[in-house]
């Protein structure tokens, strides 16, 4: 193909997964959608632009507005956080952890991490997993202990192992809470003075759930003695991709110098200013959203645990958060499953849960799969919804129903569920593809 008509088929190629999208049912629990309001701001001018340094600070001439943006935003984050302090400009969630590692310890430090089976993240990881902290900031990353029954961190536990490595020499500098296997709160009220105590810089990383505790639900990390929040601002939190950091005010300036000059140039201003549209609609619908993000993912754990599914957490209600892990090791891996469900219009990921490294499982074919209900929620679904979508993927990994036969189905069931809720203006469909470049005139190749 020509470079016109490599031009075109990637115009196709976009909207053919906007039609997909819209009429599939997308639990991928780190994903959301923006709002058209967000949308709009992040195909401004403010993408094309620079504003290295701190807004009235600016290493670049220009950003008049961009700095109003940008107060704005900060403004927001620290009220909907309830922050002393806010950075909005660190382009991603892994960005703003790596911010983190540089403002507060040395390549060669020791942090305190959850494992990836356990919910950690890669920007936790090790080293010889190419994980960010150990690969690029050169940290020693040692595991908390994890409850598998109570699928969070181990308290007791975890208080050992911290007197032994500073008997050992290898006193953590960093303690790292937070993950994106993500059930039920860790236990940041039980350790941080603890921690703090032993000269521990507490980071929550609320990748996933910042939209949840921008709600007032999930916890409240700041106010259990979380020094510092990271985030990313597309999860829960439902602004365009990107990273958040909100810490206490004697924080600060540490945190301003990591990510500028350290970790960023441009810091991508059509995001800020999507950041801040986000925030804003979180600040005014963000409670009511994140209490029918956990019902949700309460019913849809429990229809699927009626249909005979392996959900964790059990003991505990299976979670208390937007996502659930289910165990499906009894019908197939997670790998194929994966695949299954997205014959059908399904669209979820597979997951490592505890337990699978040590029996010898890869990540390509793990016992289980996650779940959120995020983005369906912003859709308005709610308990009943659930149900149905719990039935479908019965049909499929139970029942083994003809893919095709059910992805019909999930079609004609997403029907209904085009407008976005939660949001200030929804005149444009969510998945509506806008475009700019010919008004009007459909060109095909
Ligand atoms: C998704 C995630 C990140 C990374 O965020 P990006 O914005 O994708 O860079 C960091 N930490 C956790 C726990 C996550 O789940």
């Amino acid at each position: 193909m020509n470079a016109k008509e490599l031009y075109y088929k990637v115009f196709d190629l976009i909207e053919k997964h906007h039609k997909w999208f819209k009429s599939s049912i997308p639990l991928i629990a780190s994903e959301n959608i923006q709002s058209p309001a967000v949308r709009e701001a992040i195909v401004s001018d403010f993408g094309n632009r620079y504003a290295e340094g701190w807004p009235g600070e600016r290493v670049y001439a220009g950003c008049i507005y961009i700095d109003e943006v940008e107060i704005i935003c900060n403004e927001l984050a620290k009220k909907v956080f309830k922050s002393e302090f806010a950075d909005c400009r660190a382009t991603s969630g892994v960005v703003a952890n790596l911010a983190i590692y540089s403002a507060f310890s040395n390549p060669g430090d020791y942090m305190l991490a959850a494992s990836i089976p356990s919910g950690g993240h890669i920007s936790h990881g090790k080293k010889e997993h190419s994980g960010t902290a150990g690969l690029v900031h050169g940290l020693n990353i040692e595991h908390y202990p994890f409850s598998k029954e109570d699928m969070t961190i181990d308290v007791d536990a975890t208080k050992k192992k911290i007197t032994e490595m500073i008997s050992n020499n290898k006193k953590p500098t960093i303690a790292m809470f937070g993950g994106s296997l993500f059930l039920f709160p860790h236990p940041v009220k039980e350790l941080a003075s603890f921690m703090h105590d032993n000269n521990i810089y507490v980071n929550y990383d609320g990748a996933h759930v910042a939209g949840l505790i921008a709600g007032g639900e999930f916890q409240d990390p700041l106010r259990e003695g979380s020094d510092s929040m990271t985030m990313s601002s597309h999860k829960t939190l439902w602004g365009p991709q990107g990273g958040i950091i909100v810490a206490f005010e004697k924080y600060a300036d540490n945190i301003k110098k990591s990510i500028f000059p350290g970790t960023t140039s441009s810091h991508h201003l059509h995001h800020v200013a999507g950041k801040t549209i986000a925030l804003a609609e979180s600040l005014e619908f963000g409670k009511e959203y994140a209490k029918q993000v956990i019902r949700n993912a309460k019913t849809l754990a429990e229809s699927l645990a009626n249909f005979g599914f392996t959900v964790l957490g059990e003991k505990r209600g299976y979670t208390e958060s937007h996502q659930l892990a289910v165990d499906v090791s009894k019908f197939g891996d997670g790998g194929t499953i994966e695949k299954e469900l997205e014959k059908a219009n399904i669209i979820l990921n597979r997951q490592l849960l505890p337990g699978d490294i040590k029996s010898g499982k890869h990540y390509m074919h793990p016992s289980g799969v996650r779940i959120g209900v995020p983005e369906v929620t912003r859709l308005g679904m709610k308990e009943s919804e659930m149900k149905e979508i719990a039935s479908f993927i019965k049909q499929i990994v139970i029942d083994k129903t003809d893919t095709a036969r059910v992805g019909k189905d999930v079609s004609k069931f997403r029907e209904q569920f085009q407008k976005l809720q939660y949001v200030f203006e929804n005149s444009t469909d969510a998945y509506e593809y806008i475009r700019i470049r010919t008004l009007n005139v459909k060109i095909s190749i």
